[in-house]
């Protein structure tokens, strides 16, 4: 049996960039530094309720040792740590955020790769401002089975390896209109090759503190950029341009899926081009790029469903800033912001062919039918799954995925099927099955598991953790319950269409 103890720890961070000579210590600015170390805040009961046996082969364990998961104990190799950081949130920049209840315990070896494993709602850091460095169960139930569905969709993602209950409520006013209550809280283990955002770059570049800025760079290429070989002005050329193309690429898996992250701000944009920090994100039930599921962002929608790919767009200008006193010539940075629209352009249209099943991109067409999602409330998942074997232009055959099928556009359906029809691939179906998941973490489907996850019966979470690692197979057992439309109670139901951030 092999538990985390056992693993092959790792402290590459700590060692490659400069740190906060105190450890622990109260909320406050951390200057010159990328980290500060601080150990988790043990807690009542630590109890492992939702695992990823995928996750854990991958880093070679087959022991659960809640304990060390929970933050409760460290392990000889571990080096606690929270990360210093900034960011935009919502347009404007918010100076120091960092780590606030996150906390890296060490890199370890696995399989190909180093990965990075980290517990958040752990307790409180120097990065906790006035926030308590907890997590409640609901965003971590959410951030569980999210992180590990999207990474079976095959979407860039931080991945998670366990969710642990801690025995203890904590206090959040849930939708901020001072009516707080307790929560049972939760820890989750999640795991990446690190958890370095655009932010971690913003902040040293903010104070005009090159040298820390120069370090994390430094760092950041050696350890995670090792195959870029050139030199100078160019290396760091060849790396934002690599973020730009991973980022363009994870903004089009997620309008792929129809996920919407939520809080696209700056700090929750990981260098990787992974999709990090799973909070008020939702999916799409009907199509519309207007949708976000934020409360927080209902006024201004800044990052809706259609935006995404703008959003990071703006983000990526502001990491290019932040490396921008690096450079001698930084004029190239814009032609790599302009590169970042053609990749994107290339892979939008990509996209549409595989999610069409057809050879060549047809504006006219896509153009058509996204208007027509937005005049007749159209379920996305069911739309695409059924839309792969259909024969004829017959709307009928559709009909299951109208939410409010709005029959003064039976003729125009018509026609949009007719031409589709005459364009797709032949034999399209199993193609078109494989980018279209048949199932997917509706958000009424994660709030059904948080509810029994909050009586204690954690059933669901594993029921819907297993269903999400097949999201493209049939599963004909699970389509009556779910293969649906959002159900109507879902409709308007907090959790279910609205988040807010707290969390
Ligand atoms: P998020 O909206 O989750 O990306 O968080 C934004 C910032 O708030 C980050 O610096 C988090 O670490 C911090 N934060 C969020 N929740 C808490 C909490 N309960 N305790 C301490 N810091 C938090
Ligand atoms: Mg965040």
């Amino acid at each position: 049996m092999k538990g985390l103890a056992d693993l092959d720890w790792l402290s590459r961070f700590l060692h490659e960039t400069p740190g906060d000579p105190v450890e622990g210590g109260p909320t406050r600015q951390v200057l010159n530094a990328c980290w500060s170390r601080v150990n988790p805040t043990p807690i009542p009961v630590p109890r492992i309720i939702a695992w990823s046996d995928q996750m854990a082969q991958t880093l070679g364990l087959d022991q659960r040792d809640p304990s060390l998961l929970a933050g409760n104990q460290i392990c000889d190799g571990m080096e606690p740590y929270s990360q210093c950081y900034g960011g935009h949130q919502f347009g404007t920049w918010a100076g120091q955020l960092g780590d606030g209840r996150a906390i890296t315990l060490g890199e370890v070896k696995a399989d190909k790769s180093v990965l990075e494993l980290q517990l958040k709602g752990a307790g409180r850091t120097p990065y906790s401002r006035h926030a308590d460095g907890k997590a409640v169960l609901r965003s971590s139930v959410r951030e569980f089975l999210c992180s590990e569905a999207m990474f079976h969709l095959g979407v860039p993602t931080t991945r998670a390896l366990s969710l642990c209950t801690t025995g203890e409520n904590i206090v959040r006013d849930m939708f901020y209109d001072g009516r707080p209550a307790e929560e049972p809280g939760a820890v989750v283990c999640r795991v990446a090759p690190s958890f370095l955002r655009f932010g971690s770059f913003q902040i040293h570049a903010m104070r005009g503190d090159e040298s820390t800025l120069r370090s994390l760079v430094e760092h950041t290429l050696k350890t995670h950029f090792p195959h870029l070989k050139s030199q100078g002005d160019q290396l760091l050329i060849d790396w934002l341009s690599e973020v730009g193309q991973t980022t363009a690429h994870m903004v089009i898996e997620w309008l792929r899926v129809g996920f919407v992250h939520g809080v696209m701000n700056s700090d929750n944009m990981s260098i990787h081009g992974l999709t990090i920090d799973y909070g008020p994100y939702g999916w799409i039930e009907g199509y519309d790029h207007n949708w976000t599921p934020n409360t927080t962002d209902l006024q201004n929608r800044r990052y809706r469903f259609g935006q995404q790919p703008m959003v990071a767009g703006w983000n990526l200008s502001r990491l290019f800033e932040a490396i921008s006193p690096l450079l001698k010539n930084t004029q190239r940075l814009q032609k790599c912001l302009e590169s970042y629209d053609e990749i994107l352009l290339g892979y939008y249209h990509q996209m549409w062919c595989d999610k069409l099943g057809l050879n060549q991109y047809n504006k006219e067409m896509v153009e058509e039918l996204i208007g027509l999602f937005h005049s007749s409330e159209t379920d996305m998942t069911i739309f695409f799954r059924l839309l792969a074997t259909v024969e004829k232009p017959n709307i009928g055959d559709l009909k299951i995925c109208f939410y409010d099928f709005n029959s003064a556009l039976k003729e125009e359906w018509t026609q949009w099927l007719s031409k589709y029809l005459a364009l797709v691939k032949p034999n399209r179906a199993q193609a078109m099955n494989r980018v279209n998941p048949k199932y997917v973490l509706r958000n009424w489907m994660a709030q059904l598991a948080i509810d029994k996850a909050e009586q204690e019966d954690f059933t669901l979470i594993e029921e819907l953790y297993q269903l999400l690692k097949k999201p493209y197979d049939e599963q004909p057992e699970m389509e009556s319950k779910w293969f649906v439309k959002r159900p109507e109670w879902a409709r308007n139901r907090p959790g279910c269409s609205m988040l807010s951030c707290s969390s």
